[in-house]
């Protein structure tokens, strides 16, 4: 009878995907968790997936010994189990081999069926009662497929930038000042003072410019979204980058490269993933397009839409331009100065009615917004009493302006946003393991 037991000293000796008929008959230990099970009466086949795959167990009566046989009748989807055998070549079976068990050790038995489907691309119930029960949901190889792409984007990026002479940081989390613009705060207790959930590294990696140059950091941004949609999550994962001594161009052309190179080294890593999802990665070709926000007003305008200069661009009226080069990575450039944050340094001409900032856009998806950045004490200081700021209250900031802030620009890339375009993912929540939003703290 299949009976619980600890792992004890049994230790796995291949992953799934290194069983093969090359191993020859020599005894593996495989550890993982069950996929599927089938019983064909006197033959039971075992799914067995791990991190890299999968590995078919096949216990047929007569060859393997009477118990085990019982044994591998018993077992359910999902149990964690590990099998030992004997590696046998099997065409049909993935890797072109199976594992003969000689022994198997049930280290827990699921108690329950999954209440979803495991195996497919596409799942039969509701996103929020697979975000129930998250865990059991990324064992499904379509979001296996999407986490490892996402583990592909953040090693490429991470490669990129340090092959530019970038340095990776970490900035406060809790912070004293919003960066963005008041209402999207999470205020939380600081000891005996109110404080916030950081908004943006923005400020922290303006400054680190003054030492480091060229700083990035990957990490979390806070934004209480008020509103419900397939795009906004309440904690999302942030690629934030800023440069010295150059300008939005400059950093524009550093982040179409970068996205270049995320495409490219998934190509290289993830075929598989790619072809499982069967999904097409976006066609890139350098440098991406760029329109001015005053052109795609006019457009939208001839378009039919009622949309004025000075307004946001919302997802919802983009769509109503037809145009081939708008399906993919393009660039909004120059946006009217009063759309655009405090520290947005305004163009030169037209009194800085527009600034030398860009979004970068998928379709009518926002990936990153950028800008060169205001680098004068005095400048900033006006800037923020014309966007109602109180200059005191950026005190800590501000000083640091005193001693020579270099010239500067970046961008801030939303990851799960990335990730959305480029594995088509429709809903934001399945490119995070444990979504934030109004509706959800828990898992
Ligand atoms: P949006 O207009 O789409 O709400 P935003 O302009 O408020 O975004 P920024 O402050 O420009 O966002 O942040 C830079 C990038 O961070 C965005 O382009 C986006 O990719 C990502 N991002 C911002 N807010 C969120 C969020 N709530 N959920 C997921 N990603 C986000
Ligand atoms: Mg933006």
């Amino acid at each position: 009878m299949l009976q619980e037991q600890d792992l004890g000293h049994w230790r796995r000796t291949h992953y799934s995907s290194e069983i093969s008929p090359s191993i020859g008959d020599s005894e593996v230990v495989v550890m993982g968790w069950v996929a599927s099970v089938r019983d064909h009466g006197n033959i039971q086949f075992i799914i067995l997936k791990d991190m890299h795959g999968e590995v078919q167990i096949t216990a047929k009566k007569g060859e393997c010994s009477e118990p085990i046989f019982e044994m591998a009748k018993e077992v359910k989807e999902h149990s964690s189990i590990g099998v030992r055998g004997k590696v046998r070549p099997q065409e049909k079976a993935p890797n072109g081999a199976e594992v003969v068990p000689s022994e198997i050790r049930a280290f827990s038995i699921a108690k329950k069926a999954a209440p979803f489907m495991m195996q497919g691309k596409t799942s039969t119930v509701g996103i929020d009662t697979r975000l129930d029960l998250r865990a059991v949901d990324l064992r499904r190889n379509y979001l296996g497929a999407i986490f490892r792409i996402r583990q592909t984007v953040l090693n490429s990026v991470r490669e990129f930038l340090a092959r530019q002479k970038f340095i990776e940081v970490n900035t406060p989390k809790m912070i004293a000042t919003a960066t963005e613009g008041g209402a999207a705060l999470f205020p939380i207790f600081y000891y005996d003072r109110e404080a916030f959930l950081a908004q943006s590294p923005q400020l922290y990696k303006e400054q680190l410019t003054m030492a480091f140059e060229s700083v990035f950091e990957v990490g979390p941004i806070f934004r209480a979204e008020p509103s419900r949609t397939n795009r906004h999550l309440s904690e999302a994962i942030s690629i934030d980058v800023e440069r010295a001594f150059v300008d939005y161009n400059d950093v524009m052309s550093l982040l179409e490269r970068m996205i270049v190179n995320i495409i490219e080294t998934i190509k290289e890593r993830n075929a598989d993933d790619l072809k499982f999802l069967e999904s097409q990665l976006p066609a890139v070709e350098l440098p991406f397009p760029k329109y001015t926000y005053s052109d795609l007003i006019d457009k939208l305008q001839e378009a039919g839409e009622r949309i004025q200069w000075g307004d946001d661009i919302s997802p919802q009226v983009m769509k109503s331009l037809q145009d081939d080069r708008l399906n993919s990575f393009y660039f909004i450039i120059d946006w009217p100065t009063s759309t655009k944050p405090f520290y947005v340094k305004p163009g030169t001409a037209d009194g800085g009615r527009v600034c030398e900032s860009f979004d970068l856009m998928y379709g009518a998806l926002e990936m990153s917004s950028g800008s060169t950045r205001i680098n004068r004490k005095d400048q900033l200081v006006e800037r923020m009493s014309k966007q109602g700021l109180k200059p005191d209250a950026f005190d800590y900031h501000l000083r640091v302006f005193d001693y020579g802030v270099p010239p500067h620009a970046g961008f801030g890339l939303g990851l799960e946003r990335l990730m959305m375009a480029l594995t088509k993912i429709e809903n934001i929540r399945d490119a995070t393991l444990y979504p934030r939003d109004i509706d959800r703290l828990a898992p």
